[in-house]
């Protein structure tokens, strides 16, 4: 291959891109190139500051490893082909594991059929990817949108919220602080972080944000909104908060907030992206606290980590609103053939595999190991806290947080802080990691944190 950094000609550069996807293997040779041509072409034409960003996490922090390969079910390759154990699962999107084969035989075989829907006639998996749905979310959720990533569902969920509300004259939205709902401005604007929402100010008018797990303060932003005449159309939440560093608020937090919209007849948008399909060790985090929202809001896992693709699942009263015209919230990508055969393969490996109730009992085992370990380094280690496979470990300060997750890269285990909270970094590997991967986790972190001690 005649080698491109100066290559001035678009459609020779396209051709030897297309090489790399043809080729099975590399050369010595190739690697070279491909890393040279990867850092070149991320730092003039994706974004230099990720640069700056991953090396903190890569060995020797002289350049980026650059990935090649799903390995087994549970790792990955870099173009040297070092191993990696993923217990990152790409923010939990690897829930079924790297390249499921009932997911990927799903999509191979649509692909030959048909990838993108007509858009005209009916598209026949878009209908029961939602009837497959409707079976397996808790209560009466009953009518799917479908879109392609996490914020779009926020984007849907927040817009229903108004159709149905903007009639009985609400229009005010309750979040929490720490809460991650995704970067467009919609979702941004009940995602808490002030470093992604200050370039962007002001974003839509009426969200409030108060203390995640706190009842009274909910009922006092409540009272609050009540004494200004600004009535609330719904309140927003995760159950257990992802980004915010895996926060699990107390028992009774979620069916008081249900209560709480119940009683002043607001609705309750539940974020499921990253905690649903099976993440905390119940197909849905809220189920844990037998709640059910009037909006459900999933992406991240539901593609089985081949495709993209997100749901907002709402009851026949919220999503009649479009029902005269469904017209008034579309996308063209949402619920594509692709997309929905990912989504059916997914749910029906979760489901014949045990793959929640997997969670439930590797990750306990898990956080009972970490835990342990940790307490071995109260100078280092705040708290270790998760649920299921969605686990986190609160170090003392940033500093600390990203060792640990440079140190563990070179053991070869990929983990990362979480985006609103540096000093936690996560757990959350595939639901098919094995006990064994497990035990191997642990050593490596017990060596790990006596390294840094
Ligand atoms: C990741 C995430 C989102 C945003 O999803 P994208 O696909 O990145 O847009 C929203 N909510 C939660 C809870 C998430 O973890």
């Amino acid at each position: 291959m005649s080698r491109y950094i100066n290559e001035s000609d678009p459609k020779i550069v396209a051709e030897q891109a297309l090489e790399w996807v043809m080729k099975e293997t590399l050369s010595a040779d190739d690697i070279t190139t491909l890393s040279s041509e990867t850092l070149d072409a991320f730092y003039h034409h994706v974004n230099p500051g990720f640069l700056e960003y991953r090396k903190s996490v890569t060995s020797g922090g002289s350049y980026a490893a650059i990935e090649w390969r799903a390995n087994g079910p549970n790792t990955l390759l870099d173009i040297h082909g070092n191993e990696y154990l993923d217990c990152l699962g790409g923010y939990g999107i690897f829930s079924v594991g790297h390249r499921n084969p009932v997911v990927l035989a799903a999509v191979e075989m649509q692909l030959k059929k048909q990838p993108l829907h007509s858009q005209e006639l009916l598209d026949p998996l878009r209908a029961l990817l939602a009837k497959v749905l409707a079976k397996i979310t808790p209560g009466d959720l009953k009518y799917s949108f479908f879109g392609n990533s996490g914020t779009e569902s926020i984007e849907a969920a927040l817009k229903l919220a108004k159709a149905y509300q903007s009639p009985h004259g609400k229009f005010s939205f309750i979040a929490t602080h720490g809460a991650f709902h995704g970067k467009s401005l919609g979702s941004l604007s009940a995602t808490a972080k002030p470093a992604f929402r200050e370039p962007f100010m002001p974003l839509l008018p009426g969200f409030h944000h108060v203390e995640f797990g706190d009842i009274a303060a909910m009922k006092q932003q409540v009272k609050q909104c009540q004494q200004n005449g600004e009535g609330i159309a719904a309140i927003i939440l995760e159950p257990i908060q992802g980004e915010g560093g895996v926060i699990i608020p107390p028992d009774s937090y979620l069916p008081e907030v249900r209560a709480l919209c119940d009683d002043i007849g607001a609705l309750l948008i539940l974020d499921e992206v990253q905690t649903g399909m099976g993440r905390t060790g119940k197909m849905f985090a809220c189920e844990h606290y037998h709640v059910q929202p009037d909006i459900l809001c999933l992406a991240k896992a539901l593609g089985g980590g081949v495709m993209p693709i997100s749901a907002t699942v709402a009851t026949e009263k919220v999503f009649s609103v479009l029902f005269d015209n469904p017209f008034i919230h579309t996308t063209t990508f949402g619920g594509n053939p692709l997309a929905c055969a990912a989504a059916l393969a997914t749910i029906h490996v979760l489901l014949s595999e045990k793959l929640p109730e997997k969670a439930a009992i590797n990750g306990t085992f898990l956080l009972n190991g970490l835990k342990k370990i940790s307490a071995k380094y109260p100078n280092l280690i705040v708290a270790v806290r998760g649920m299921g496979l969605l686990q986190a470990i609160e170090f003392n300060k940033n500093e600390t947080g990203y060792a640990f997750a440079s140190e563990m890269f070179r053991e070869k285990i990929l983990v990362a802080g979480t985006l609103n909270n540096a000093k936690s970094v996560r757990i959350e590997p595939p639901l098919t990691i094995t006990k064994q991967q497990c035990e191997h986790v642990l050593s490596v972190v017990e060596k790990v944190l006596a390294k840094l001690a």
